[in-house]
């Protein structure tokens, strides 16, 4: 095909602008970014080899090649890895897919432009960091089992040429044209092999692949210096050297490179194990949880390692789904190399290390809960979630219940901050025996709720569910410290102190005398509810919805219409208070007979209150307008 100029896409023009402009402090990041793609191209071609050998083409020998020149001032690096055709050159560099990019050219947005440093410290531009300290690069490639190559180049202004081109051997190499200021300038010098070899040990030390430049070797003063091939990194992975030896930063760094994160993370774990089955695990909690995280398209697992070779991207057997936010590798000499997906699953020792990873993170959440609150509270406000659908899933298994209910936090009636079951319950009066719960959307709002009232009044605390999934958990863990859950909305719900049990009876009283209007209340109400009750929970409250033991309640109905599930329906019960006004007027329009106009509007009334303080539409908004309209205006 002949040369083609092409335009790149917009968003990555506005990347190239800023980098080109210079928003890098740290100029000498394009190495490291450029290493790293090659080390990826390595990775995906050995992925690749390992089930159609033939791609090799016999050249087994993965290496990243580092080639300066002061000459042509030009910093070259090269690698026999995958490579790519002209097809993927074009979506691959000339458009923008990667989160952390889109994230950053995000937080540019939102800062209007004014560029916070630090925050550009944080992400990696990738390839396009080649620009930080090029005024024109090339790419010359060749994707691994085709004979045809491209060459692509660009200035980084809008444009790139893209043309047909030799290349004896697979895989990449990008030439930097690289500007004036970086050729024997006296900060930078890239043609440099001392400062490239620096700068490799410092980012690159522990890719897996060698790292090879040129060496001169000076002999005799009156000879020629002779050049020599060596291998600058150490290719030690991080996760093999041992742990006091490593720093934060180059976990930082590490965990940044391995997993395309543009922020520090959150928590690291490094463990190794030896015994009946050996493994290395270096696992991170990213700072900030996946914008996908809950969303089908989110692939969750760890990187898989044999002897440290690359062996899987994406292993999902290894951790339960509600740690799907754990990032990390696992190496492991006893997981053969060359192991298939449907195998994995199956594999004991898989399970094995999986069993022990996800033991080995909750322990250390718990340790974390325990010895710094703070940050525990924003790995819960990240991950908590997470957490609390883990319960619901495993809603019939115990083990699962049990190792994460002490990790969960709630907000509750009385406490400004969060609070664990645990501190609830060391809180609970000796004479409360359930752990009373109500679900709302906010704080505010579940305090309005007419059932709250008489609990304020007993000084008693409420844990509140605030997120959909909250409730669903609390009704799966079903009890904590032997305490039962008990939601203030469903019909059985009391309260156990003496008065409470007193008024109950009389109410129950009343309600024997006035079983025929309840019976006619519901009558009027047709199948809205199950049943119409009094209630001796409600204070200045008229009315109030409860709903059946069993079966969803009027929020979780709410979050299974969110999902296109409207069959699950509440079981509705009104509930009303006899010491209101309102229940006397009811009492007396009873007595006009059941079919009175004025008391079927009156019921119809009341309900339609029951269902607003549930902030639930009535089906029937325009009639209950005029009902209420001709109420006011008599
Ligand atoms: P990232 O590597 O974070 O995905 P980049 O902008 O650095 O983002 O690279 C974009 C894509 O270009 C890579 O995902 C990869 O598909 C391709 N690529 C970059 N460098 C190489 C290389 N040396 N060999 C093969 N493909 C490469």
């Amino acid at each position: 095909m002949s040369k083609e100029t092409l335009q790149f896409q917009a968003e990555t023009k506005r990347l190239l602008d800023l980098v080109i402009n210079s928003i890098y402090t740290n100029k000498e990041i394009f190495l490291r970014e450029l290493i790293s793609n090659a080390s990826d191209a390595i990775d995906k071609l050995h992925f690749e080899s390992l089930t159609n050998k033939e791609i090799l083409e016999g050249e087994d020998e993965y290496e990243i090649f580092i080639l300066p020149d002061k000459e042509t001032k030009t910093l070259t690096i090269s690698d026999n890895g995958i490579g790519m055709t002209r097809g993927e050159v074009i979506s691959n560099i000339g458009t923008i897919a990667q989160s952390g990019t889109k994230a950053f050219l995000e937080k540019i947005k939102e800062s209007e432009g004014k560029l916070d440093e630090e925050l550009i410290g944080q992400f990696g531009v990738g390839f396009y960091s080649a620009f930080i300290v090029a005024d024109e690069v090339e790419i010359i490639t060749r994707k691994a089992g085709e004979t045809a190559a491209v060459k692509w180049i660009s200035d980084g202004a809008g444009e790139y040429t893209i043309e047909d081109c030799e290349k004896d051997s697979r895989g990449t190499m990008i030439v930097l044209h690289l500007k004036n200021e970086f050729v024997g300038g006296e900060e930078f010098d890239f043609t440099n092999t001392y400062t490239l070899e620096n700068l490799v040990k410092k980012y690159s030390d522990y890719i897996r692949y060698p790292i090879k430049m040129n060496f001169e070797v000076k002999g005799k003063p009156e000879e020629e210096p002779t050049i020599e091939i060596r291998t600058i990194n150490s290719m030690q992975p991080l996760w093999t050297r041992n742990k006091s030896d490593i720093k934060p930063e180059e976990y930082e760094e590490f965990f940044k490179h391995q997993f395309h994160e543009w922020e520090n993370p959150m928590e690291i774990f490094h463990t190794k194990a030896e015994g009946t089955i050996e493994y290395t695990a270096l696992l991170c909690i990213p700072k900030h949880a996946a914008l996908n995280l809950y969303y089908s398209d989110y692939e969750a697992g760890l990187q898989l390692y044999s002897r440290h070779v690359f062996v899987m991207e994406k292993c999902k057997d290894f951790l339960p789904d509600y740690l799907r936010f754990v990032k990390g590798l696992v190496d492991s000499p006893d997981l053969p190399l060359n192991i298939s997906r449907e195998l994995l699953q199956q594999s004991r020792e898989v399970k094995k290390i999986g069993k022990a990873l996800e033991k080995n993170i909750l322990k250390q959440l718990s340790k974390i809960l325990s010895n710094d609150r703070e940050h525990y509270e924003e790995f819960w406000n990240e991950y908590g979630k997470s957490l609390k659908i883990g319960v619901y899933n495993n809603a019939y298994d115990e083990k699962v219940k049990d190792d994460l209910k002490d990790l969960l936090m709630f907000e509750t009636s009385t406490q400004e901050k969060l609070s664990t079951l645990a501190e609830y319950v060391s809180r609970m009066p000796e004479t409360q025996t359930k752990i009373y719960t109500a679900s709302g959307k906010d704080k505010e709002t579940i305090s309005q709720m007419p059932q709250m009232e008489i609990l304020r009044e007993r000084g008693i605390e409420v844990l509140y569910l605030l997120d959909p999934v909250d409730e669903f958990a609390v009704e799966s863990l079903n009890k904590y410290a032997d305490k039962e859950f008990q939601a203030v909305t469903r019909e059985d719900f009391e309260l156990d102190d003496e008065e409470s049990k007193k008024t109950k009876n009389e109410v129950e009283e009343l309600a024997k005398s006035h079983a025929d209007l309840l019976k006619d209340v519901k009558e009027v109400l047709g199948g809205a509810v199950s049943e119409v009750r009094l209630t001796s929970h409600l204070k200045s409250g008229a009315v109030c919805l409860a709903t059946g033991v069993n079966g969803p309640s009027l929020n979780m109905e709410k979050t299974f219409a969110a999902m296109n599930n409207p069959f699950f329906k509440a079981q509705r019960i009104l509930e009303v208070n006899p010491n209101h006004a309102l229940f006397k007027k009811l009492s007396g329009l009873h007595a006009l007979g059941k079919d009175n106009d004025e008391f079927k509007n009156f019921c119809q009334l009341l309900y339609t209150q029951a269902l607003l303080i549930e902030g639930i539409m009535p089906d029937n908004p325009v009639e209950v307008a005029n009902k209420i309209a001709d109420l006011m205006a008599k």
